[in-house]
């Protein structure tokens, strides 16, 4: 295995302190802090190897200066079980499954048995300090070095709209006191004729290109909305399905929720509430996830999911029409959890954030509007899934109640101009969200966030 240095990790007592020695003392450059939110701590980068140490592209070894920003930080336990110094040493490895296995070949304690996904898409593992002489030691393997998939970019964010979708970043956008973060579960591919109901494909394939089965590429774009609370509403198709499910739905998920949750410094125990648009297969797969011992349970361990009462009735007594959309695994074991909040009617989930039921593609299905600051921003999952779904007319075959969608979105589309809202669209493959505009009769969306 071949192992080069990433960085060195220092658990400080506070940055400025570290600073007057590395920064001032030694006269070191400092990089701008970083807060990993998810781990409750501040990180300082230190440059201090050659980038040629590391191949082209990549960076040179660097000192990671780690201070804790809450009490409970396990940075804060490492300080005060041992005082501030070393705390870890990352090692970069080409092949993190391979180097994984050589180490549990040779009988080494690991903490994690599997990379879990670190910052800027890379894959990191630890290794137990009981193995490695008082060390903790975490591998890792950048996401341009990985032998698997395509090279990606570095995620960018500041409501950037990239056309390449393989590079999907996270985009953060601000809305009064909340930040909203759309994140990304992936693609999979519906029939194009389904997607776009009574409209002809000769007018469909101008706006978008079918693949050899007619079927046309779909993003899953939950969003986070970050308040007082944590909240994640829908979640992407999780991983539960077979093989064959991924090959009929083209499914392409070399970079999940799990990554880009992990690039918005979040985990999947910091989200606190679980927002359902409806319960499709393509919104609340990955509300569950199936443990080593084969069970199902709650994906999210600390969060209240809340589901409308109508849609959990429609989803747990699907039709011969709906039940290839409605899979009972993603949500049945949620009652049985304990989790489950059913709403009855439009109402306020947190502070800024409501419910309205817009019917149409299932008869429950809502939309969630979020306020704050006097600015607007709306989630409208289904009723307009993509830009090509703007005008009225453009509706999905899917749609059970196709009239309701047209009456629901041509209010919406009203009413999402008159207030200057900020639109996301969760299945569109290039563009995450955008203000709605109309001339001549003809709707566009308007993307220069
Ligand atoms: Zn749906
Ligand atoms: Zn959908």
């Amino acid at each position: 295995m071949k192992a080069v240095l990433d960085h060195v990790g220092i658990a400080v007592k506070d940055l400025e302190g570290a600073l007057r020695f590395y920064r001032d003392a030694l006269g070191l450059e400092v990089e701008a802090p970083e807060d990993v939110p998810s781990q409750q701590v501040r990180a300082q980068f230190v440059p201090v190897g050659q980038p040629s140490d590391a191949g082209a592209g990549a960076a040179g070894a660097s000192l990671e200066l780690l201070a804790a920003t809450a009490p409970e930080s396990p940075i804060a336990k490492f300080i005060e079980k041992r005082g501030p110094g070393l705390h870890h040493i990352t090692l970069r490895v080409d092949d993190i499954h391979a180097a994984l296995a050589q180490l549990k070949a040779r009988g080494t304690r690991l903490v994690d048995n599997e990379p879990r996904p670190g910052a800027e898409g890379a894959l990191v593992a630890f290794i137990h300090p009981s193995s490695a002489q008082g060390v903790l030691i975490e591998l890792k393997q950048s996401r341009a070095t990985g032998p698997k998939g395509p090279a990606l970019q570095p995620a960018s964010s500041g409501g950037r709209v990239l056309l390449d979708p393989a590079r999907q970043p996270i985009q953060r956008f601000t809305l009064g006191d909340f930040e909203l973060i759309s994140v990304s579960d992936g693609f999979f591919r519906l029939d194009g004729g389904s997607m776009f109901g009574v409209i002809p494909k000769t007018m469909w394939s101008q706006k978008t290109r079918p693949d050899e089965r007619n079927r046309i590429p779909l993003a899953m774009r939950p969003l986070v909305v970050r308040g007082s609370r944590t909240m994640i509403i829908d979640a992407g198709m999780g991983d539960k399905e077979n093989e064959k499910f991924h090959e009929i739905y083209g499914v392409e998920r070399s970079r999940h929720l799990d990554h880009t949750l992990a690039e918005a410094g979040l985990a999947a125990e910091d989200i606190d509430i679980v927002l359902a648009s409806h319960l499709h297969f393509d919104h609340a797969g990955g509300f569950t996830v199936r443990d080593a011992s084969g069970r199902l349970r709650p994906r999210f361990p600390r969060a209240q999911y809340i589901v409308r009462r109508g849609e959990w009735e429609d989803a747990t007594h699907p039709s011969v029409r709906t039940r290839a959309s409605y899979l009972l695994d993603n949500y049945v074991p949620l009652a049985e959890a304990g989790v489950l909040q059913l709403v009855d009617e439009d109402q306020t989930i947190m502070p800024g954030v409501k419910v309205r039921r817009t019917g149409g593609h299932t008869q429950h299905h809502q939309m969630i509007v979020i306020e704050s600051g006097g600015k607007t921003a709306a989630f409208v999952a289904d009723l307009i899934p993509t830009t090509a779904h703007v005008p009225d007319v453009w509706v999905m075959g899917y749609d059970l109640y196709p009239l309701d969608s047209m009456a629901a979105k041509r209010q919406f589309v009203g009413e999402a101009i008159d207030q200057e809202m900020l639109v996301f669209f969760e299945h569109d493959p290039v563009i995450a969200a955008g203000y709605l505009q109309e001339e001549d009769g003809k709707r566009r969306v308007r993307i220069d966030l």
